[in-house]
This record gives structure tokens, sequence and C-alpha cells, in this order.
């Protein structure tokens, strides 16, 4: 079980934010639990405090905004697979939704949790980072806007500082003519990918990217740039040895994580070209 550490329950985001920064670094936010808690319980985490952001109403909510759909932080993954504006405007994050661990997960690990945590297997990061979506944080500075490109930085590390928190994001809607796929491949059902792919076919170009195949969430940019000059899809999944670095784990070799990544990008090219 966890070392005792502190609680306290925020009212609202400025309640939220004043707490952060009044714990200079020892609190942490505490939204679904489903990551942190596990890291307590392992004490491979050792915060003196927790900053409950789950009754904080200015997180919660999906809506559109011109050509963004807004998602606020505390958005559970189940309302993600069962949101029918997320279903019609970012199909991507709808397909990846689901392919989170398990049903009891899902009801409470929330989106912003996802992005903070950046699990390099995690599907939303690589969603937003596909889509091109812009994190919005807020601190005591004020708000802060960071495209996913630039947010997540290394293994389990992000850009957000000590005393910011993530309020939403922001992710373009499908446009005319547009084909987006989220696709994964796992040992069971509901563990995390040992590779995966998300793939947004644009009329303007394509954006693929992969998650379990690197310490972030990873653009193959090689590929994307063949695809988008004509090359069919074997040709583009042979340059993903460029694109990617896989790591060897206990769960499987890196060179079996780059062959499922080129298994995986031939079949989303053929669903959204089919
Ligand atoms: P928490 O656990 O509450 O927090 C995680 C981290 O994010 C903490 O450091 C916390 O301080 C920080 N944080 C949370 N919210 C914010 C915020 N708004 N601003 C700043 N920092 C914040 N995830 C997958 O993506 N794919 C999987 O296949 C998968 N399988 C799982 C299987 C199991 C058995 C378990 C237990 C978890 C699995 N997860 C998986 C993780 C799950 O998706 C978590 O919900 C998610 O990683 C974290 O979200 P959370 O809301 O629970 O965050």
């Amino acid at each position: 079980k966890a070392a005792a550490a502190g609680y306290i329950r925020a009212n609202d985001l400025v309640h939220a934010i004043s707490l952060l920064e009044q714990s200079r670094g020892e609190a942490r936010i505490l939204a679904g639990g489903q990551s942190l808690i596990a890291s307590l319980n392992l004490r491979l985490a050792g915060e003196t405090a927790l900053i409950d952001i789950n009754g904080v109403a200015e997180l919660s909510g999906i809506e559109l905004v011109g050509d963004r759909l807004r998602i606020g932080a505390l958005t559970r993954h189940r309302e993600l697979a069962t949101s029918d504006l997320v279903a019609r405007h970012v199909p991507a994050i709808a397909q990846a939704a689901p392919l989170i661990a398990h049903a009891a997960i899902r009801n409470r690990g929330t989106i912003g949790g996802s992005l903070a945590y950046a699990d390099p297997a995690a599907e939303l990061p690589a969603c937003m980072l596909a889509l091109d979506a812009e994190i919005v944080l807020r601190g005591p500075a004020g708000e802060r806007r960071v495209r996913a490109g630039d947010f997540f930085i290394d293994l389990f590390t992000t850009d957000l500082a000590e005393d910011e928190m993530i309020v939403a994001v922001e992710v373009p809607v499908v446009v005319a003519g547009e084909r987006q796929t989220t696709m994964e491949l796992a040992r069971r059902s509901g563990d995390y990918a040992l590779a995966g792919i998300v793939l947004v076919d644009r009329p303007s170009g394509v954006r693929a990217a992969f998650f379990g195949v690197g310490p972030t969430p990873v653009l193959a940019t090689a590929a994307m740039a063949a695809i988008d000059g004509g090359a069919s899809a074997d040709e583009a999944a042979e340059l993903l040895a460029d694109d990617l670095q896989p790591l060897d784990d206990v769960h499987a070799p890196a060179a079996v994580r780059l062959h499922l990544a080129r298994v995986l990008l031939r079949r989303a090219l053929a669903a959204t070209r089919s």
C-alpha cells in the first residue's frame, strides 16, 4: 500500500492551481487515479499530498468551438468512447478510447491524466500527435497552449511545469475527404499495445503517429512523406526503420515491434483508402 499522504479536494480551477503553486512540486494532481494510485502503491511516486480535481466543473465537457473539438481534461475514457461529438468530429479518438485498458479503468481514467502521464504505449497521446492537437495548460501565470508535437518530451516526461495542469485539449475536426483510423496489436484485449498507429489521412497529406515503439509517441515522417509522394504501402512500411526506435523489453524485442508497426501501417492505409 501507499505511504501516508495528504489529501485535499479542489473546489474550482483557481483553487486547484493555487494549491499546486503552494505545494512547490510536493503535491500531485489526482484525476482518475488509474495510474497515480498504482504508482503510489508501488512506492514509485513519493508525493506528500494529492490535489483531487474530480470536483472541478471547469475541467469537464466536450464542445465544438469553431473548427476544433474542445475536450475537458477530466473527460473519462468511457465518455470519449460513447460521445456522438467525438465519433462525428474526431473518429480516431472514438476508435482509440475502447482500446484503453478495461471497462472499470475507462470509467475512471481521464484524458488529462493519460496525457500528463505520457506512457509511450498509451493511445491518447498518439491521437493528439496525429491530429496535431493543442494541449491547453493553466498555471499561476495564466494559460499556455502547447502543440502535441512539443508536449511529449521523453519517457513519461512532458512539457508541463510543476505548477501547471492540463485543463483541456483542442483537436482540429475532420474535414471533407479526410479518413481517420486507430489500430493496435496487443497480446490480450485490454493490455497496453505492443505497437499501435493513429492514421489521419487528409486530402492535404497524411499524418501517422505510432505508439509503443519508442520513448514517446512518434510521427513517422519519412513514411508520411513517401505516402504523400505516391509510394505504395509496402514501400512506406520499409521506411519505418528510419522513423521508429522501438525499445527491447520483456514484452517484445524491438524487431518484433518494428514488424508490427509495418503491419499496422499497411492495415491502416488499406482502411482509410478502401
Ligand atoms: P491519474 O492516475 O489520476 O494521474 C496520472 C498522472 O497524471 C499523475 O502524475 C497526475 O498527477 C497527472 N495528472 C492527472 N490529471 C492531470 C491534469 N489534468 N493536469 C496535470 N497532471 C495531471 N492507459 C492507456 O492509455 N492504454 C492502456 O491500454 C492502459 N491500460 C491500463 C491497464 C491497467 C491495468 C491500468 C491500471 C491502467 C491502464 N492505463 C492504460 C492507464 C489509464 O488509461 C489511466 O487512466 C491514465 O493513464 C491516467 O489517467 P488518470 O485520469 O487515471 O490519471
